[in-house]
């Protein structure tokens, strides 16, 4: 991404009327808060906005502002179409089916294809948002409260709360600047990464309860049985591969997550000096070195079995 692309970009939202911005299937912080960051900010230009998360807003990102304007389908014709935080197009789901070729594609995931006309990405990002801070920088794009609030959750979440190797001075200085716009960074991080539901909590129990490890390799699973019995709504892990990768003296945890349609999504955590993009990327998925995932098809059983080999071969166990 270079000045040219940034300027191309400035002139693509100008001329624009009606822009259509979509992020990627089970959308992290990131995706949400690139999402409603973009778009609360082109709605400020007097765009035309529609917001499309093939599954919605997750619950704990539903107090940003915007979120209740966000659809599941894309409906119209648009004249810029914006894909954010997506590493490759099967990471969007069906929502572009009927409505023509993404434009533009803003994106931190080394793994990034380059699927659009224009893309804007940059893998040293910590996250997607710092992206479209610095586009709002580069082409004075209005950041206000609400869209300094998005752009806050999305730095806070894909860095884990400043946890993660790449996470740098600079990442603090754009949180910083952030809160002087008036974003409050305790209530974010509370309602971003630490609350959870009573059923969140009750699936992670499901999943504790069948832990396995092997040397330096820690898994387990989640099955729709336990979906069922926890009455957890979403179809992702609930972010209980973050609690694995806590565990001490442990170089990977993969957690696997039975889907309804045949497939299996499998989340990979490692500690620096291992690349789990790497094996994801075999598996037809993607992600960064410490952090991938990959949806699977087969059952779980086997899909486990697959992926444990693989994950073993990095080990060197
Ligand atoms: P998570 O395991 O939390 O879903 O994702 C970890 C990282 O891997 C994120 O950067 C996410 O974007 C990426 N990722 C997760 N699932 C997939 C997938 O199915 N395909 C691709 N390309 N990337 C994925
Ligand atoms: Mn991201």
């Amino acid at each position: 991404m270079n000045n040219d692309h940034i300027l191309e970009f400035g002139d693509l939202i100008s001329r624009a009327e009606r822009v259509l911005i979509i992020s990627h299937i089970r959308p992290d912080g990131d995706a949400v808060g690139s999402l409603l960051g973009l778009g609360l900010m082109l709605e400020e230009l007097g765009k035309e906005v529609n917001l499309v998360l093939e599954d919605g807003v997750p619950t704990v990102f539903n107090h940003l502002t915007g979120a209740d304007k966000v659809y599941r389908e894309a409906a119209g014709v648009y004249d810029l179409v914006i894909v954010v935080d997506s590493s490759d197009m099967e990471r969007i789901g069906s929502v572009l089916d009927e409505h023509g070729e993404p434009d533009v594609n803003i994106d931190h995931h080394p793994t990034n294809t380059h699927f659009a006309k224009l893309n804007l990405v940059r893998d040293n990002a910590v996250a997607t948002v710092e992206i479209i801070y610095d586009l709002a920088l580069a082409l004075t794009l209005p950041i206000n409260l609400p869209i300094a609030e998005a752009l806050l959750t999305g730095l806070l979440t894909d860095s884990l709360g400043f946890r993660t190797s790449n996470s740098s001075a600079r990442t603090l200085r754009i949180a910083a600047e952030l809160m002087d716009r008036g974003a409050n960074l305790q209530v974010l991080y509370r309602k971003a990464m630490l609350e959870k539901s009573v059923e969140a909590v009750r699936y992670w129990g499901q999943g504790l309860s069948r832990i396995q490890n092997e040397d330096r390799m820690i898994w387990t699973s989640l099955t729709l049985e336990d979906r069922k019995i926890a009455e957890y709504p979403g179809r992702d892990d609930a972010d209980l591969v973050n609690i694995l990768s806590r565990i001490r003296d442990m170089d990977v945890c993969v957690v696997f997550v039975e889907q309804t349609d045949g497939t299996v999504k499998v989340s990979w955590r490692a500690q620096p000096g291992f690349d789990v993009a790497k094996i994801a990327t075999q598996f037809g998925g993607g992600g960064h070195k410490p952090a991938a995932g990959a949806e699977i098809k087969g059952d779980l059983e086997r899909v486990q079995e697959e992926v444990l080999e693989a994950t073993r071969a990095i080990l060197g166990s």
